[in-house]
């Protein structure tokens, strides 16, 4: 049995949507926790707390990008451990006008994305028999939020994808998870948080009482990606300080 179940050292992590918020936090954390960890993302702002990364310039919409990074990773290193399907965009609006564009577009990031990479890891991950998905869902993906029909329904795909995944691919020791965070404070979020009335409301639905950070999801991320969690697969975790476990509000 190993010493430290929770570790990540040495494992090749692929994190996408890496360059800003969630996804760069948790690329950080890992790489901090030992892991070799691979940055996807369209563009980079690279600083000095990210030379030990590794980035790779690549839209999760574009299958033969995506298909090329996968098989660059996996020549460098033999083999990759675990993807979290992170990237993500939310263009709200009336479902009543709600443009053709701004659903095919967040379709394709969210859900359409995460699927190809899915398919370009397994093939790598099944040669070892083993491998981690993360999806980055959201507590949207069980709830009609308003006014933002591409993204839910993106992320209610985005949790039953997940949930096919794992149950097909099981076979070939590869775990698929969901993880839904709650509000994270990041620059998708930006706007919401800025305006007082709404951070409070969000805030007294959670309760724990605060708006999550993007920290919040570093700790189930390594669970999800080490051996303590090698029976675990095809399920949701909700990183939203118990959010969508509230019932009555005062
Ligand atoms: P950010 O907007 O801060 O980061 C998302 C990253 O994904 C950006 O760097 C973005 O690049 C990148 N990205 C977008 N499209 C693509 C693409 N086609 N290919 C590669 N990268 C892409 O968002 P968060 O960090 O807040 O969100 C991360 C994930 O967490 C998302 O899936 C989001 O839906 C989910 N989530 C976030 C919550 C929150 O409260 N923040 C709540 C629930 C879920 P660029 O900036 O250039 O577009």
């Amino acid at each position: 049995m190993k010493n430290n179940l929770f570790s990540v050292k040495d494992k090749i992590i692929i994190v996408t949507g890496a360059a800003n918020g969630i996804g760069e936090f948790l690329s950080m954390g890992l790489l901090k926790n030992g892991a070799r960890v691979y940055r996807i993302d369209k563009k980079f702002k690279k600083s000095k707390k990210h030379v030990k990364l590794h980035d790779k310039i690549c839209d999760v919409t574009n299958l033969q990008q995506v298909r090329k990074t996968c098989l660059e990773i996996f020549d460098k290193n033999k083999k990759i451990d675990v993807l979290i399907n992170n990237a993500g965009i939310t263009l709200p609006g009336n479902p009543i006008n709600y443009s053709l564009k701004s659903w095919m577009e967040t379709i394709d990031v969210n859900l359409t994305g995460a699927f190809q990479f899915s398919q370009q890891v397994l093939k790598y991950m099944k040669k070892n028999h083993s491998g981690s998905i993360i999806n980055i869902t959201s507590i949207n993906s069980e709830f009609g939020f308003p006014n933002n029909p591409a993204y839910v329904a993106s992320k209610g795909g985005l949790k039953l994808l997940g949930k096919s995944l794992a149950r097909d691919w099981g076979i070939y020791g590869i775990r698929v998870n969901n993880l839904g965070p709650g509000y994270i404070i990041t620059d998708m979020t930006r706007k919401n948080y800025n305006n007082k009335k709404t951070r409070i409301a969000r805030q007294k639905n959670t309760m724990l009482n605060r708006w999550g950070k993007p920290h919040d999801l570093l700790g189930p991320c390594i669970f999800l990606s080490s051996d303590a969690s090698s029976y675990i697969t095809g399920q949701d975790i909700y990183v939203d300080g118990g959010w969508s476990a509230n019932g009555l509000q005062l």
